[in-house]
């Protein structure tokens, strides 16, 4: 769909996956003013394909539009444009364990001009992708601290879900590989010490006594909708859950001391994937997840795919059908 100025949505349509075609001077190619988001389709076992709490994804997409100075999208459009898409793409969700299909809303500037302001001419698009089997146990993912490179600053735009964060990421990513990581965490650029979130996941500290540790919401970490689901499924079992300040120098602590027995890292993507050692320019923590990732995150990665995917009582209603 398109909107210009201060206008309501219009033409939206459903079309072949195919190349846009863009002015070269669209202000999204140089300013960046540009957000998305990452949601999946589900099969389920009656046939039906559901969703995973779209609106939270909606509520998301439409405080980005606001840091990025784009018009919001109503719920229901947002809602209704994933539904429209995953109708005609009915036979691309996969059916096995863990698989979905992905889904990539976004929303660019397309007014051409060379000023730097906001566009006056936005387009939002649904593209999807089937997505691979996650299920299963997984194997611990070392990660790498990045100390060169932060994916946010204070009063920037690390809230948000746009480009310019994932394309800061980059080089720490890089960074990362080359040190054996496929996976970088950054430290929070408001308070020293303290760490942040993965390139693309939140990060969860189990400890032994049955408490889970995440870093609070600070304005620049991305607020995910796995973690707060998390949250609350934890909660549920009988854990408490602290969300505040955690330290790199209570992560090396509690790892040392036995207090932390599993950490894991959480987004639509991988849902739950244990973390292994941490690994930086100077130091190294060891990884207090066993190979099997451990039985809290385990159990937790079980239960919400359980949910996602129809084995599990969707207790608090966050599947929503689609088809
Ligand atoms: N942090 C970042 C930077 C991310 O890109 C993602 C993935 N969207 C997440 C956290 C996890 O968010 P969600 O659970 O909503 O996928």
């Amino acid at each position: 769909g398109d909107h210009v100025d201060s206008g309501e949505w219009s033409n939206a349509q459903v079309l072949p996956y195919g190349p846009l075609s863009l002015d070269p001077a669209a202000s999204v190619f140089h300013y960046g003013q540009e957000i998305f988001e990452g949601i999946k389709a589900y099969r389920q076992a009656d046939g039906s394909i559901t969703t995973f709490r779209p609106e939270e994804n909606a509520a998301r997409l439409n405080k980005s539009a606001q840091r990025l100075v784009l018009p919001e999208l109503p719920e229901d459009l947002f809602t209704e444009a994933i539904r429209q898409l995953v109708s005609i793409d009915a036979d691309w969700v996969p059916s096995g364990d863990g698989e979905s299909l992905y889904l990539r809303p976004f929303m660019i500037s397309t007014e051409a001009f060379l000023g730097i302001r906001p566009a006056h001419e936005v387009s939002f698009f649904v593209i999807a992708s089937p997505a691979g089997n996650y299920f299963g146990t997984p194997k611990p993912v070392d990660i790498w601290l990045s100390t060169n490179y932060a994916r946010a600053g204070v009063g920037g735009t690390g809230e948000a879900k746009c480009g310019g964060n994932y394309a800061a990421s980059l080089a720490a990513q890089l960074e990362g590989e080359a040190n054996g990581c496929k996976q970088v965490i950054f430290k929070d650029p408001n308070r020293d010490d303290a760490i942040e979130e993965l390139g693309g996941m939140n990060v969860f500290f189990v400890f032994a006594d049955g408490k889970i540790v995440t870093p609070e919401l600070t304005g620049t970490i991305l607020r995910g909708i796995t973690r707060k689901s998390i949250i609350k499924l934890a909660q549920e079992r009988g854990h408490t859950v602290e969300e505040r300040r955690f330290t790199l120098e209570e992560w090396r602590q509690g790892v040392a001391s036995g207090e932390i027995t599993e950490i894991f890292a959480c987004g639509t993507a991988a849902v739950i994937t244990p973390v292994g050692k941490l690994k930086a320019a100077d130091f190294e923590i060891s990884s207090p997840s066993g190979e099997d990732g451990g039985a809290v995150t385990m159990a937790l990665r079980e239960e919400l795919v359980g949910m996602q995917t129809g084995k599990v009582e969707d207790r608090f209603g966050w599947n929503v059908k689609l088809v």
